[in-house]
């Protein structure tokens, strides 16, 4: 209940988030479309630099590199830098220029746009379906942050398309972007391997041996996961806990560590993500089940079995899941922990009066001893009682143990536990002119006593015209130009970045 009110927003939250650049794409106005000139008609080359920003020095770098990537077979990068498109937004942009010149080939899809927009202080990447794989949004985003904003922010766009040319064709040939890992692999020696005529094949191997980062699906599952599991191991473990808010904001710490190193610059990789994200509630598990022993061998020492017993069951209510997810430590906890509360609870008790033992009655022959209301309260299983007799002077011992998990309260009246949900009535129905109100009922199984809380409901509303910011959808991805016959198409995959 509480923790899944908890959940929701942070969920909300999360999608919310990463959907944003597709939900913005939906609207555009398209003067640039044919402002900005194709590349390919401008003589084979891959940039176009309406505005003059880029220097030519650097274009005729750049479609050099550009062309021999291309000629590999690899991929086909098409840079664009324009200082202005307008009002619409970059991302559709990028995604409508890449659909309107159909780059890369048709079959492999292997095109990739990379669009600068100057006075937006916006950069984006368009990745075709074939590259999705090879460069993820993650690492189209990662090259921006790492390689080109420093430098835009620094007003060197030349420095900047350079920089982020080299990482994606570092990325396109080993798999990572990073400059130590593929250091022979610069723009420079580009130029001069191919000019030496080394074969296309070795500086662009077809498929990249390892992906060092989890896709960006996997990245967002993780990160799904592992908020469920926090909040219900924050709800599990600070029931009746003094500082219980503050804890949930401990609790989602690490959450928050995650999150900062999707969307940062990197050095983080996914599977150090996802060690974190696993190893940190296991040692918060660890930490919470010795401070449960040490407050049973602190405050419950000189007390009965039975107040041991109802400690350690609800201190371990609702945490059955977790030897399966973290078996290394728990497994041997969890089956000590179960032995614990058997022998706490099943050792005979040696009667008071004759000192023998006694006997644990089954559920049929306790029957005989235990109240009205008591027999109700196990057959609702709200509480199970134990009686224990001694054969030889026909002594009784009654234990209740409650169930931690039942909805059933104790009635005012008659003290059982035995008050159980007994549904709504509605006195009033919500109108479009006034609230409807009601009664929530409750009923004791055992004495008949009712309890009602009133209830209210809001006034109808008549949905607007005018619909909700989230329906124009995410669906306006480009994907429909899947059918050209010339051409690669994009599914908006990609990342922008702001400078
Ligand atoms: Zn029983
Ligand atoms: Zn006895
Ligand atoms: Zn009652």
């Amino acid at each position: 209940m509480l923790s899944v009110l908890f959940r929701v927003p942070a969920l909300f939250i999360l999608l919310n988030l990463l959907t944003a650049p597709l939900r913005l794409a939906a609207q555009s106005s398209d003067a640039y479309l044919t402002r900005i000139p194709d590349p390919k008609r401008l003589g084979e080359t891959y940039v176009s630099n309406p505005d003059g920003i880029l220097a030519a020095a650097t274009v005729a770098e750049l479609n050099t590199t550009l062309r021999a990537l291309d000629q590999s077979g690899r991929a086909h990068i098409d840079v664009v830098v324009a200082q202005s498109i307008g009002e619409a937004v970059p991302k559709t942009a990028a995604t409508a220029l890449f659909n309107r010149w159909k780059i890369g080939d048709p079959t492999k899809n292997n095109g990739l746009l990379m669009l600068l927009v100057m006075d937006q202080r916006r950069v984006e990447f368009e990745t075709g379906y074939g590259l999705e794989a090879d460069v993820p949004d993650v690492v189209c985003y990662r090259i921006q942050q790492r390689y080109m904003v420093p430098a835009l922010r620094a007003g060197q766009p030349d420095e900047a398309v350079r920089q982020g040319v080299a990482a994606l064709i570092r990325q396109l040939g080993t798999g990572s972007f990073e400059e130590e890992a593929a250091s022979g692999v610069t723009l420079g020696l580009t130029e001069d391997t191919a000019e030496a005529g080394s074969t296309d094949a070795e500086l662009y191997p077809e498929a990249p041996t390892s992906s060092p980062l989890l896709p960006v699906f996997g990245t967002l599952l993780i990160g799904l996961a592992a908020l469920v599991l926090y909040s219900t191991l924050w709800y599990r473990t600070t029931q009746g806990h003094p500082h219980r808010e503050a804890l949930a904001l401990v609790i989602l710490l690490p959450f928050g560590l995650i999150l900062l190193a999707f969307f940062s610059t990197g050095g983080l990789n996914g599977w150090l993500l996802l060690v974190v994200a696993y190893l940190l509630p296991g040692a918060y598990l660890w930490a919470y089940f010795r401070r449960v022993g040490r407050t049973l061998i602190q405050q419950y020492a000189g007390r009965s079995r039975h107040a041991q017993y109802t400690y350690l069951r609800q201190a371990h209510h609702g945490l059955g899941f977790a030897p399966y997810v973290f078996p290394l430590p728990l497994v041997w906890y969890w089956a000590r922990h179960q032995q614990q509360l058997q022998a706490l609870r099943e050792t005979p008790y040696s009667c008071p009066s004759c000192s023998r033992p006694m006997r644990r009655l089954g559920e049929d022959e306790e029957d005989a001893f235990l109240q009205a209301g008591e027999q109700v309260e196990e057959k609702l299983r709200s509480v199970d009682h134990d009686v224990w007799h001694c054969d030889a002077c026909q002594h009784t011992l009654k234990l209740n143990y409650p169930d931690p998990g039942t909805e059933a309260q104790p009635c005012p009246a008659c003290h059982y536990r035995t008050l159980l949900d007994a549904g709504r009535q509605v006195v009033t129905h919500a109108t479009y002119e006034a609230g409807g109100w009601g009664w929530d009922m409750t009923r004791c199984r055992h004495c008949g006593h009712e309890q009602k809380t009133r209830f209210t409901t809001p006034r109808l509303t008549r949905s607007s015209s005018g619909g909700s910011s989230f329906s124009s959808g995410s669906s306006s991805s480009s994907g429909g130009s899947w059918s050209s016959s010339s051409g690669g198409s994009s599914g908006g995959g990609g990342a922008g970045s702001s400078w």
